[in-house]
């Protein structure tokens, strides 16, 4: 109410109030434009990296948050007070703040929090990194809520090892001591998922045994005020490489891995690796510079400088979407050609290294489980019979009217195959450790469910 009577007050509308009881507007009362006003950004919102910068960020590099300001109208905006309570250092500007680490670990504080109810979950979150027990008071609210988030927070900070004393009205929470690796449940609850991510950063605990992964469980439930928080937490926060999960799929050509990766991809929110179509892509700049397939010097060059940029579902070569050029047979054939250029695979390395990014990656394509992510946490190989292969294949060409022969398919499949298995670069080949997948007669919604199955076993969570 008050941010509305302030705003009215800014577009020249004076309201009389009682108390908070009755308010009145004169007769005749119009708007007159300020000239210029700044929306704020979202106070709550930006809570999460207040705590973030309170334990993550140096003084030389602090989170800085645009939009809003230490005087923001609105009332979420006084976690600031809690926060440099515990220890964060904020300095402000008109509409930004800047936040690092100022005391460390945390102190621990005894806070009645009825003025920032939805900003304090993340106060129980920041506890975790404390010098002792803190508490929150005057919470009751918080057990009508998108679901009683007393009771949510004290099971979910429990399934990490933090000791917890739930009562009616507040919640003391206690410093880490020891960690299991915990799969969050979010309760449809988005500042659930969002305060929780920040326990992901217990690794600067000192003292703490090992780091464990922390999964937050239907994280989408953001959306409700942060549809993109996850991809914001993730631009500014680093991992080792060695930690970010990869799931790489390979096998023969017309298996169904490419559609294999995209759904396990779609499935996990994981970033997707088509590293087919990064070969395909340096064949088809080849083929337009007028490259000899067998000119591995030049084909290096030109592979280590192309402007290829992916994004969901398109594939752009500088300011050309090459999506579907990059599909025809003669760039696939050509693909195959210089990929077996020792140079060219090298040139396109680094490229491949750089897909791995929080949350994780799933890889497809020939050498991601045996040269580019040996350390992957789940290596699938398919091996669908040549004969399955050819008539999926057959049914695929005549559905996009391009008329086919089922035996020629087959001759050109197992040709294929045998050129891929015998060539000296990057031979098609499982890694030793590969989970072997033979998709025959699988859906593709089989497959991708056998898929989620292993990488579940593989995953440290219950
Ligand atoms: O998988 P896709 O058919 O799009 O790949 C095109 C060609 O690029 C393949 O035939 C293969 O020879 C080559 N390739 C490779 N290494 C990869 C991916 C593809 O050699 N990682």
């Amino acid at each position: 109410i008050e941010i509305t009577l302030q705003l009215l007050a800014r577009f020249g509308v004076q309201v009389q109030r009682e108390g908070w009881r009755a308010f009145t507007i004169a007769q005749g009362a119009t708007y007159r434009s300020p000239g210029e006003i700044h929306v704020e950004a979202d106070a709550s919102s930006a809570s999460y990296f207040i705590a973030l910068g309170a334990l993550a960020a140096s003084a030389q590099a602090p989170v800085r948050i645009e939009g809003v300001g230490a005087h923001s109208i609105q009332g979420d905006i006084r976690f600031v007070d809690a926060a440099q309570a515990m220890g964060a250092v904020v300095q402000q500007g008109p509409n930004w703040l800047e936040v690092h680490r100022g005391r460390w670990p945390l102190r621990a504080i005894d806070l009645d929090c009825n003025h920032i109810p939805d900003a304090a979950m993340t106060l129980a979150i920041m506890a975790l990194y404390a010098d002792g027990p803190s508490t929150l008071r005057n919470i009751a609210s918080w057990r009508v809520k998108e679901t009683d988030r007393i009771a949510a927070m004290a099971t979910e900070l429990r399934k990490l090892g933090a000791e917890v004393i739930e009562a009616a009205d507040s919640l003391t929470v206690y410093p880490l001591r020891q960690v299991r690796a915990a799969a969050i449940h979010t309760y449809d609850d988005h500042r659930v998922a969002m305060c929780f991510s920040l326990a992901a950063f217990h690794g600067l605990i000192d003292g703490l045994s090992a780091p464990q992964p922390l999964r937050i469980l239907e994280p989408r439930c953001v959306a409700k005020t942060f549809p993109d928080y996850f991809e914001t937490l993730f631009s500014v926060a680093r991992a080792e490489v060695a930690d970010i999960p990869v799931l790489t799929i390979d096998g023969p050509t017309a298996s169904g891995k490419g559609t294999l990766a995209a759904e396990v991809a779609k499935a996990l929110g994981y970033h997707l690796l088509d590293s087919g179509a990064l070969y395909r892509a340096a064949a088809l700049a080849a083929q337009e510079a007028g490259l000899d397939a067998q000119d591995e010097a030049a084909l290096a060059a030109l592979a280590a400088q192309l402007p290829l940029r992916f994004e969901p579902g398109r594939i752009w070569l500088g300011d050309r979407d090459v999506s579907e050029a990059v599909r025809r047979e003669d760039i696939g054939a050509l693909a195959s050609q210089i990929s077996a250029h020792a140079a060219v695979r090298d040139a396109l390395r680094q490229r491949q290294l750089e897909f791995r990014r929080l949350p994780g990656l799933v890889a497809d394509g020939r050498d991601m489980g045996t040269v580019i992510f040996p350390d992957a946490t789940l290596k699938v190989f398919l091996t669908a019979s040549a004969e399955t292969r050819a008539q999926r294949r057959h049914k695929q060409l005549i559905s996009k009217g391009i008329s086919a022969n089922l035996d020629t398919l087959l001759q050109d499949l197992k040709a294929r195959d045998a050129r891929d298995q015998s060539r000296r670069t990057a031979p098609l080949r499982p890694a030793q450790d590969a989970q072997l997948l033979d998709n025959s007669a699988l859906s593709i919604e089989a497959s991708v469910q056998q898929v989620l199955v292993w990488w579940a076993q593989r995953r440290p969570f219950k």
